[in-house]
């Protein structure tokens, strides 16, 4: 009936720079794709980060925590600026996003990293290298070396100060991320390279050996395994060879800038924040670039494909998804650039016109 319950509640959350901006396209996106694939979406907007601060007092309102709770999905733009970047710690903005990705318990962080070939030549690699680079980082998010006990500062038996932190990971917790990396593989090419640092870490091995039991129960998956060291050199080197990367959260940490970067165009790249069920957080990579807010240049394309990963892992709409994301290479395709990616003969456009050019994208195919 027409007074039906829409069927996904989502919140957005613009917070600050051209978090705004983005927003407004990808909340357009939204729209379009709502009418076009007869998807019904409910949209609340709440404050996180600097906005919060100011409005409220704090950069992660109760509000904002429980109404992501009761959502389906996230969207986040970005947070931070320089007017905050002196505040005490719980006052910054990155407090808001931390005690979000807490507050929501998602666990894995996934990180694409294409090479578009529209874009080949804003990659760090030579073009030979980063054509067809099409990666999938997978990163355990809330165990590890970074939550590990015990840590802290101490004094060694030469009284001499030291500082130490550990690796900590359990079977369930390597298990967990284990399978939201194996069904992801699963729905690309069917390649999952775990990395670790086995031939020294005892939380290493525990991972090696809980890997290649949960890929037992995902035999259409293949598993390998590297070493850390081996991979940041592979990475560069002959980065086609990799599918989707599971690994611990430090190497994820490092292994997904560095997977990133090589794509060359920080305004392109979406994330997500998910755990096996409940809610997820997708966001841009980019932070909230302060330094062109408010002049409707940002780059809105990462937004816009963190709104196709919203679909694809966190609704399970896979066509609307792919939908957007033919879009953005078909807009791309038209010519159409914003500052950060444009180049010789192209048509430098601003946020909201190349929102509007795919929205037009959106449209035209079926
Ligand atoms: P973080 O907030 O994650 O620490 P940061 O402050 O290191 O991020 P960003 O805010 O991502 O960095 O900005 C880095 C540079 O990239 C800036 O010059 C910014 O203008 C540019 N940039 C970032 N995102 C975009 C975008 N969507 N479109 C255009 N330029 C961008
Ligand atoms: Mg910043």
């Amino acid at each position: 009936g027409s007074s039906s319950r829409p069927k996904y509640r989502l919140t957005i959350l613009p917070g600050d720079g051209i978090g705004p901006e983005i927003s407004k396209v990808a909340l357009d996106v939204l729209c379009c794709i709502s009418s076009e694939e007869g998807i019904d979406f409910e949209v609340q907007e709440k404050l996180l980060g600097g906005a919060a601060i100011d409005a409220l007092g704090t950069p992660l309102p109760d509000d904002t925590l429980e109404a992501c709770k009761d959502s389906d999905a996230v969207l986040l733009a970005a947070i931070g600026g320089y007017q905050w970047d002196n505040n005490e710690p719980h006052l910054r903005p990155e407090r808001g996003l931390l005690g979000l990705r807490a507050g929501m318990g998602v666990f894995a962080n996934l990180r694409p990293a294409v090479v578009l070939p529209q874009l080949v030549d804003s990659s760090t690699l030579k073009r030979e290298v980063a054509e067809g680079v099409d990666i999938m980082v997978v990163r355990e998010l809330t165990g590890g070396i970074y939550f590990g006990q015990p840590k802290g500062f101490g004094k060694n038996s030469n009284g001499e100060q030291i500082g130490f932190n550990t690796e900590v990971y359990s079977v369930s917790e390597i298990d967990r991320i284990a399978r939201v990396a194996f069904e992801i593989a699963r729905k690309r090419r069917g390649q999952l390279c775990s990395v670790d640092k086995a031939n020294v870490l005892e939380a290493s091995q525990l991972w090696r050996q809980t890997m290649t039991i949960v890929a037992k129960d995902f035999p259409d998956v293949e598993l390998t395994h590297m070493l850390v060291d081996n991979a940041a050199m592979q990475l560069i080197r002959n980065p086609k060879q990799f599918d989707t990367i599971v690994t611990n959260n430090i190497f994820g940490d490092i292994l997904s800038d560095e997977a990133s970067m090589l794509t060359g165009s920080i305004g392109m790249l979406p994330s997500a924040c998910v755990k096996n069920s409940g809610p997820g957080l997708f966001e841009p990579i980019h932070g909230s670039a302060p330094d062109i807010a408010g002049q409707d240049k940002a780059n809105p394309l990462a937004m816009i494909l963190s709104v196709a990963m919203l679909l694809k892992y966190g609704l399970g709409e896979v066509k609307a998804a792919e939908r957007i994301e033919k879009a953005v290479i078909q807009t791309l395709d038209n010519g159409f650039r914003t500052g950060d990616i444009m180049s010789a003969g192209k048509k430098l456009v601003g946020c909201t016109a190349i929102g509007q050019e795919v929205i037009r994208a959106i449209q035209a195919n079926h």
